[in-house]
């Protein structure tokens, strides 16, 4: 179950930051160190000194001389910084079985989506791209928030890929935060149903079916093409070197691959041919075999099969024999599901709304803010 709720109608979720033995807090203004959720605010100077101690069977620590017990909620009228990094909400210190502090920022929805959107697509993006992404980044949170992925580790949600990455305020622009409010609350649904809104960098002209990537079917996360028949069919990702720094080497880009190595990595001697077994819609080759002096090897998945190739931007890709090597061609980055990044910012400079922009790539589904995490459910 998620630890996150609702606070003034704002809903509230904790954040993983880090494991610690010893801290310090900054704040522009007092602090307040709560015990019990009810408890009486106890004001501090604005630079607190945290430091774990076992005392009698109990964890706790010390915080400017005094001792609490785990867990405690510490609270400022301003950002709390910590290690570089300021963060609005509060945070929570609870005890980990390491012998050390988890320390939580317990953070309202939307300050948490305007801090993780430049992580996930960038500053420069257009703003109805930083809007797409920041439906898609949200609808993405809740869906994890009732996956529950960390069920029993006190949090609800981790500050790296595993999750989203997330660092407070630090990373936020005005123009992240904007894109955050003016879709507050929004996300995608399904049949009533939060759906799982994943999206990587370039799909390379089309988006591959979730059946074909990792399995299960799903209504929303098809095989659509990144393109609209009013703008002559021509893949969005495919204009991306007009806006985006990094398309050249997005949309199409080749590697070489020798013989001897891909052989001598997958202990099949020296690798001779290679037989694609399954390939799905976008073009990305989700089984294969290589054949070698000594012996065969089959990998799966598109993720094996990029780590196998030099960790290669996508599965999506053609092989020549060229003697001693494989000459690969490939298209897109990342695994194509769902929101392709590089079209939505297109669309985005081709004045296409976040609206549009989302359902080109979520086939069916609504946008809506009309939810409440208890029973919204996952389609
Ligand atoms: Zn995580
Ligand atoms: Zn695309």
């Amino acid at each position: 179950m998620y630890s996150a709720n609702y606070v003034d109608q704002h809903l509230v979720i904790d954040v993983y930051l880090e494991e610690v033995k010893a801290l310090v807090l900054h704040s522009d203004n007092d602090f307040y160190v709560s015990l019990k959720a009810d408890t009486t605010f106890i004001p501090f100077s604005n630079v607190l000194k945290i430091k774990y101690e076992h005392n009698k069977m109990r964890n706790g620590v010390w915080v400017n001389g005094n001792y609490h017990y785990l867990p405690i909620t510490i609270a400022s009228d301003k950002p709390i910084e910590f290690e570089g990094n300021r963060y609005n909400g509060m945070f929570k210190l609870i005890s980990s079985q390491k012998g050390s502090i988890k320390i939580i920022n317990s953070v309202e929805l939307e300050d948490y989506i305007a801090g993780v959107i430049p992580f996930e697509i960038g500053i420069e993006a257009p703003y109805e791209a930083l809007k797409a992404q920041a439906v898609a980044a949200r609808t993405h949170t809740i869906h994890q928030l009732i996956n529950s992925k960390h069920k029993g580790d006190g949090y609800d949600l981790c500050n790296k890929t595993h999750c989203q990455v997330y660092k407070g305020l630090s990373s936020q622009t005005e123009k992240t935060y904007r894109a955050a409010i003016e879709t507050s609350n929004q996300i995608l649904i399904v049949n009533n149903k939060v759906i799982n809104a994943v999206y990587h960098s370039c799909c390379g002209g089309s988006t591959e079916d979730v059946r074909d990537a990792w399995g299960g079917r799903r209504s929303y996360l098809t095989h659509v093409n990144d393109s609209r028949a009013n703008d002559n069919g021509v893949p969005y990702c495919s204009l991306g070197g007009k806006y985006v720094k990094w398309y050249q080497s997005a949309y199409q880009w080749s590697l070489r691959k020798s013989k001897e190595e891909l052989g001598k990595t997958l202990k099949i001697g020296k690798a001779l041919s290679i037989e694609i077994i399954k390939r799905g819609k976008s073009g990305r080759i989700h089984r294969m075999k290589v054949i070698g002096t000594n012996g065969n090897k089959t990998l799966s998945g598109e993720l094996e099969i990029r780590r196998i190739f030099n960790n290669a931007k996508s599965s999506n890709f053609t092989i020549t024999d060229k003697g001693s090597y494989f000459s690969i061609s490939g298209k897109g980055f990342g695994h194509g599901v769902g929101m392709c990044q590089i079209g939505a910012i297109v669309q985005a400079h081709l004045g296409y709304s976040y609206d549009d922009i989302l359902l080109l790539y979520f086939t069916g589904a609504e946008i809506s803010s009309d939810w409440i995490l208890d029973d919204i459910g996952i389609e």
